[in-house]
């Protein structure tokens, strides 16, 4: 079976989809399926190939990740102001403890955030890496987040780390 490109596929391309399989074929016939940093960087240098299978209804498709740019913006292993909607920049941030009920004894805090710079989250990993690298806030990313959009502009809830936010 022939593999098709990836690129064909353009931006319907899933690859990020937990049903996609990466296979990983090295040099000496290996096959791993990873895809960390390492993998992108080895085939980069040439010494793999990547290929994934995209399940479909009735039969799933072997492609060729043949841009390995696009798969690395990603999985967040090269920064895309396109999906992340974050310039990778030093962000102004505006932000406020919700108002409302916040367990004091809670080791998170609720906040409200306004990006004064512009960017939007679409990807709230993303948001939390560079706010821990700028401010030192430890973002939680595994519970609920929200957006409301107003006349005013766009307001993030989050929870962060009380100490974080103090430091
Ligand atoms: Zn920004």
């Amino acid at each position: 079976m022939e593999p098709r490109s990836a690129v064909a596929a353009g931006r319907a391309f899933p690859y990020t989809a937990r049903t996609t399989c990466y296979i990983e074929i090295h040099r000496d016939g290996r096959v791993t399926h990873g895809t960390d940093r390492a993998t992108y960087e080895r085939a980069v240098a040439g010494e793999s190939r990547l290929y994934a299978v995209w399940p479909g209804n009735w039969s799933s498709d072997l492609f060729m990740i043949d841009d390995l740019d696009e798969y690395a913006k990603a999985h967040g292993i090269k920064h895309d102001v396109q999906r992340t909607g974050l310039a990778d920049h030093v962000h102004r941030v505006r932000w406020t403890e919700s108002d409302g009920d916040q367990n004091p004894r809670s080791p998170y805090v609720d906040v409200e955030v306004v990006l004064d710079c512009g960017c939007t989250i679409e990807s709230l990993g993303v948001f939390a890496a560079q706010m821990r690298e700028q401010k030192g806030w430890a973002v939680a990313t595994s519970v609920g987040w929200s957006r409301c959009s107003g006349p005013e502009g766009t307001t993030y809830s989050l929870r962060v780390r009380r100490k974080s936010l103090a430091a």
